[in-house]
């Protein structure tokens, strides 16, 4: 049997190079032949001598998994469904802009968090992902594009990577962490941790060490100005109430600084949470916890056999309006590829073509 390179951390990969009889400068090699050059050949490795070569093959294999579907929206937004060893899928979806984009991973096969509007929560959850299966995603969108080696400048294809796709990332917190350690790696894949943001739905027990342990953006799900409402649309809300999450918010912004904006994603569901006084409770609350914050408006994107409307385009200005009139950004999410159900919640396990 041999053992998958990808996903082991740095001081792993070290202690298998050791482990084989290998001087530790080996394994510095391997990582950035894995992370720096993308490469899966061990043949190709050219600073490294055949015997050597030969070697790894014994012991190791890099392995992408196996792309199962793949779609490409009018605007450009890249899908691929993805097939890991064990036959488990998930999605993954890269978000092209002008001069940059964000690939943004699945974390979880399925999510055990279960919010109503969400297509991905209508899939109970079958298992986390490792480290590797969550390094993979990001390796497969930077092999379509053809970003190898990892590019020094700015300007990059995949310039970000969003938390954000199937799963709850703070259900699966160690392997998330470690996965986002190895992709910010400087001497690798370098996409760095201010152009990662981690989603959550609330997982009050994980927040803080976003930023105590791993330093990326925090986005949270909050979707609903009370309790009362958040816990009809999200029933982890029964278990971390709005409160809980936002003294979780003010430890995260104390050990990042103030100005790290939090990014508090708003689902405008019609006649649910889109009135002027849900956006007034919403900025009492900011008020109240002191918070440096920034609203993120997302239109509902409907999946085959969802119970919710979109607000109308009227009520998401007025309501975006008042957020910025008390200080608060608050632009409008545009969805992408919504042609090809690629857009936030709308992820699955499934071919688009089976639904
Ligand atoms: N589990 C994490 C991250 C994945 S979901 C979380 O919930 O934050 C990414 C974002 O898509 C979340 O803000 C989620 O609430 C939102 N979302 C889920 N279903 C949606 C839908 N049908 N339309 C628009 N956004 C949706
Ligand atoms: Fe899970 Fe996030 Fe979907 Fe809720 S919105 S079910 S937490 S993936």
């Amino acid at each position: 049997m041999t053992k998958e390179l990808l996903g082991l951390s740095k001081e792993e990969l070290l202690s298998e190079i050791m482990s084989i009889g290998e001087k530790p400068f080996r394994a510095k090699q391997l990582w950035q032949w894995i992370y720096f050059r993308g490469e899966t050949n061990f043949d190709n490795m050219s600073n490294l001598s055949k015997d050597l070569r030969i070697k790894l093959k014994e012991h190791y294999t890099i392995t992408r998994p196996k792309i199962v579907d793949e779609q490409i929206s009018i605007d450009k937004t890249h899908k691929w469904l993805l097939e890991f060893a064990d036959g488990q899928r998930i999605e993954t979806v890269y978000i092209p802009e002008d001069d940059r984009g964000a690939v943004c991973v699945s974390t979880q096969v399925g999510c055990a968090v279960g919010c109503t509007f969400c297509h991905t929560g209508s899939q109970k959850i079958t298992r986390n992902l490792t480290a590797g299966e969550i390094v993979a995603q990001f390796m497969i969108a930077r092999d379509a594009y053809k970003e190898w080696p990892s590019p020094t400048n700015e300007t990059r294809y995949l310039s970000n990577i969003v938390v954000m796709g199937m799963g709850e990332p703070l259900h699966n917190k160690d392997e998330v962490f470690k996965a986002l350690k190895i992709l910010s790696d400087g001497s690798g894949v370098a996409i760095s941790k201010r152009r990662i943001t981690l989603s959550t739905s609330g997982i009050v027990p994980n927040i803080e060490a976003v930023a105590s342990e791993l330093g990326v953006k925090l986005a949270i799900s909050l979707h609903a100005p009370t309790n009362e409402k958040r816990s009809e649309i999200m029933p982890i809300n029964n278990r971390y109430k709005i409160e809980d999450i936002l003294e979780a918010c003010q430890k995260y912004q104390a050990i990042m600084g103030m100005s790290r904006m939090i990014t508090f994603e708003y689902l405008m569901l019609k006649d649910f949470n889109d009135s002027i006084e849900d956006a007034k409770i919403l900025v009492a609350l900011m008020k109240k916890y002191k918070l440096g914050a920034k609203f993120n408006l997302i239109p509902f994107n409907p999946w085959p056999g969802c119970k919710y409307q979109p607000s109308s385009n009227n009520k998401v200005h007025a309501f975006s309006k008042f957020l910025e009139s008390a200080g608060y950004e608050a632009p409008i999410r545009v969805a992408r590829g919504q042609d090809i159900l690629a857009a936030c919640g709308q992820l699955k396990s499934k071919k688009t073509s089976e639904f």
